[in-house]
């Protein structure tokens, strides 16, 4: 007899998790891009305790069936992928078919899901199904979190306050949101509204939310274009800067990502007019045919890799330079409350 074991579903499942679901906001992360791919025009996000008593995710999507809704628990079970080719031409923010089957593994999970047909409650305790069965629920998906880490008690260990793991949850969403204007966000903590996006597809309005009228109102519109890639979005005037690199916020094709170089060239665009140590506020939107961008990089899906990546630094440097010293109008930003 050889010494190989070959992992059981569950245990693989959770080796997976720790890697995509570190924490509430892993947890929120993933859950939230499901509704974008499922084409959701609101998304409801309400946390108890910083995530780590219960996260409730809402959307309106196209909902699953009863079939797919329990497939969705299993690993390596997406509808985002068929083939190989798939993979260099992503088009969604999932492909992995793992964050169901990893969140899962590690709590109790409640999802209800209608497609417009039928209606489907599952429920899932630590990788064990408890039921699958027809319920009442509105068109699209509410998934429940509940009692993170409670069976493994090494990862529950390493999370910290609620406070602490509600920030994190804040800031994912709005990052989110500034990358979905066209999607509403609610994200309550502990029965409280924090955070309210209308979803009317102005990123200027959102901007305004989260970094206040002043400063969105010193936003310069972004407009950049070569062979293949464009760019849009706002970047704020350089009086109004950081002391953290966290406020530059870069999109591929709707996906977050955390890209060192690319970073980079938005500082040097901005390096002679701000002072030492200070970063810009920026919200980038980078579009690109998704071959040009591999996404497969780690199971989080923060980093990428591009094919042409030189070239797409100059652009950014390029377009934010002229952007700065142009200084161009914006429209004035029309506030509905
Ligand atoms: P992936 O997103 O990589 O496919 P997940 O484990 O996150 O893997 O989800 C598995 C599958 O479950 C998805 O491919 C999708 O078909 C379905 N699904 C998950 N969440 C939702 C949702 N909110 N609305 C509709 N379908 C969903
Ligand atoms: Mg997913």
């Amino acid at each position: 007899m050889g010494k190989i074991n070959r992992l059981d579903e569950h245990l693989s499942n959770m080796i997976a998790a720790g890697e995509v679901v570190e924490r509430p906001m892993g947890i929120v992360k993933e859950l939230v891009e499901n509704c974008i791919d499922a084409h959701a025009t609101n998304i409801e996000i309400q946390i108890s305790q910083g995530g780590i008593e219960s996260i409730s995710i809402i959307d309106d999507g196209e909902g699953m069936d009863s079939g797919d809704a329990t497939l969705a628990f299993e690993r390596h079970a997406t509808s985002k992928l068929k083939e190989v080719n798939d993979l260099w031409n992503i088009h969604t923010m999932g492909f992995r078919g793992e964050a169901l089957p990893s969140i899962a593994s590690v709590s109790h999970v409640l999802l209800r899901t209608n497609n417009g047909n039928e209606s489907t409650e599952v429920e899932i305790k630590y990788g064990t199904l408890v039921c699958a069965k027809p319920c009442a629920t509105p068109k699209g998906t509410m998934i429940e979190v509940r009692n993170l880490f409670q069976k493994t008690p090494a990862r529950f260990k390493h999370l910290k306050s609620p406070q602490y793991e509600f920030s994190l949850i804040s800031d994912v969403v709005q990052k989110f949101a500034l990358s979905h204007p066209d999607i509403g966000f609610l994200l309550s903590h502990d029965g409280r509204t924090v955070f309210k996006t209308r979803g009317n597809g102005s990123l200027l309005e959102v901007l305004m939310q989260i970094y206040g009228r002043e400063t969105a109102k010193s936003a310069i519109a972004l407009d950049g274009k070569d062979n293949d890639y464009m760019i849009d979005g706002y970047i704020m005037q350089p009086q109004y800067n950081r002391a953290t690199k966290y406020y530059m916020l870069l999109y591929i094709n709707g996906r977050m990502i955390r890209n060192y170089h690319l970073q980079k060239a938005v500082m040097d665009a901005y390096a002679p007019f701000l002072p030492k140590d200070r970063y810009p506020i920026a919200v980038i939107n980078l579009h690109m045919d998704a071959q040009l961008v591999d996404v497969n990089v780690h199971p989080s899906k923060w980093e990428i890799r591009l094919s042409k990546e030189k070239q797409l630094e100059k652009l950014i440097y390029q377009t934010i330079s002229e952007a700065l010293t142009n200084r161009l109008e914006v429209p004035k930003i029309k506030i509905n409350k």
